[in-house]
């Protein structure tokens, strides 16, 4: 085992984290209630595209009360482009039992933390380190590329053994030193500025001192990556002079959301445009058809939604990006 309480190699990062830390509006506030949003947010998104999304989250919502209390249809509405919308219903749950049942004090235990909503192993580590600054590992994306490449480590990362390694690892990497919550910041810093997925800055590094990788490049080795598949969907926008019709989403992805009804073209059908966009390893082509409903008369199951409330009701980013690519279309045949 190499070590990593290795004392120059601890000052150094500390030293470089003073210089080159990240400045993040989470970083300002070490409120559970604070980190617990950010970590919500930062999962599967970028943590400069979160920024706005997170100031204007703790503005409306400023607290595990307010948040509780707000409709779901006002949640949704501004997790809106953050994608992934489970991530706000269990947010919003976990608000709901941290005000019943834990007085708005969210507890700072593992086994705790792990039985709430939205909350697994990687988010429990993530708050016990941010908010309460105790010994834990957030073994992110960053901690398991640095962690693999000083240790030179040659298996896979994906086994939940291999993760276990780097896990303890990273707990005794903790220097007595300095917090957990400067320790983990300054490791996630390096791995996003220095210690990159292509082309790490070893002449920059503070850990070059320890480093064992001989091709950093080529760690962590991660298992294939599943192939991409791509997907054909046909959606319609129905509207008249005053409304678009919609439907309320019932599905695991989008529950709750409003979305365009799915369609069966005809083969006289052209569509108007088409919007692609990933999800996950999916690469969908959405179709999109233009249906006046003086010429279509909408199913049962779509709502009449006016033009005016569409900017506050919550629609997945591609049906919302779908009616903008549309909206001179829909605007100029409906005023026909
Ligand atoms: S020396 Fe290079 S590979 Fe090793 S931790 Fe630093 S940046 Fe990463």
């Amino acid at each position: 085992m190499i070590d990593f309480q290795h004392p120059i190699a601890t000052q150094n990062l500390i030293n470089w984290f003073q210089v080159n830390n990240r400045k993040f509006p989470w970083r300002e506030n070490f409120s559970p209630y604070s980190v617990t949003v950010s970590e919500f947010m930062l999962q599967q998104t970028r943590a400069e595209a979160v920024v706005p999304y997170f100031l204007q989250w703790l503005n409306v919502f400023p607290d595990w009360n307010s948040l509780a209390i707000a409709p779901e249809t006002k949640v949704l509405s501004l997790w809106q482009g953050l994608g992934y919308y489970n991530r706000a219903k269990s947010l919003h749950n976990l608000a709901k039992i941290i005000v019943s049942n834990f007085s708005n004090c969210l507890p700072s235990e593992k086994d705790q933390l792990i039985q709430l909503p939205g909350i697994g192993q990687y988010t429990a580590a993530a708050i016990r380190v941010f908010a309460f600054n105790l010994p834990d590992v957030p073994l992110d994306a960053n901690l398991l590329r640095i962690f693999a490449r000083i240790l030179n480590f040659q298996q896979s990362i994906n086994p939940s053994s291999a993760k276990k390694i780097l896990y303890n690892y990273g707990l005794a990497s903790i220097p007595n030193i300095t917090s957990p919550r400067i320790w983990f910041s300054a490791l996630m810093d390096l791995g996003s500025l220095i210690c990159l997925p292509q082309n790490p800055i070893c002449s920059a590094c503070p850990l070059s001192v320890i480093c064992q990788a001989q091709t950093p490049s080529r760690l962590p080795v991660k298992p294939k990556r599943k192939q991409i598949i791509t997907i054909l969907e046909h959606r319609a926008i129905y509207f008249n002079k005053q409304h678009i019709f919609l439907q309320k989403s019932d599905g695991p992805r989008w529950n709750g959301l409003w979305i365009l009804p799915t369609l069966e073209p005809t083969p006289s059908d052209t569509p108007v445009a088409t919007h692609r966009y990933s999800i996950t390893r999916f690469h969908v082509n959405m179709n999109i058809y233009l249906r006046p409903t003086h010429n279509f008369p909408p199913p049962k199951f779509l709502s009449p939604i006016p033009y005016s409330l569409l900017s506050n009701i919550p629609l997945p980013s591609p049906h919302r990006k779908s009616l903008e690519i549309c909206k001179n279309f829909v605007l100029s045949q409906s005023l026909q």
